[in-house]
């Protein structure tokens, strides 16, 4: 069954390293240069569709700031 997925990033622990971005294979993955943390960094940010869900920027995420959430995508009944 088709899979979507999402990400949440926590503004807490990210400190915009882009290593999630450059690991994303599908390429959905930005950094926010127009928001500050509380520590100061631009943060990742999920900026288009496409998140398969597949976990590999949370894997690649050296200060665990990623958590990938994954879901059956709907399915259209043809009416
Ligand atoms: S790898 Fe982690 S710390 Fe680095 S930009 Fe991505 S979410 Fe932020
Ligand atoms: S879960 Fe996979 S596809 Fe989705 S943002 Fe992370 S690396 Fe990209």
């Amino acid at each position: 069954m088709p899979v979507q997925g999402s990400i949440e990033v926590n503004d807490l622990y990210c400190k915009g390293c882009e290593l999630c971005v450059q690991a994303c294979p599908k390429h959905v993955i930005g950094i926010a240069m127009d928001y500050l943390t509380p520590r100061g960094y631009h943060p990742a940010r999920l900026v288009a569709d496409g998140c398969t869900g597949c976990e590999i920027c949370a894997i690649v995420c050296p200060d665990a700031a990623i958590t990938v959430y994954r879901r059956a995508r709907a399915r259209r009944n043809g009416r």
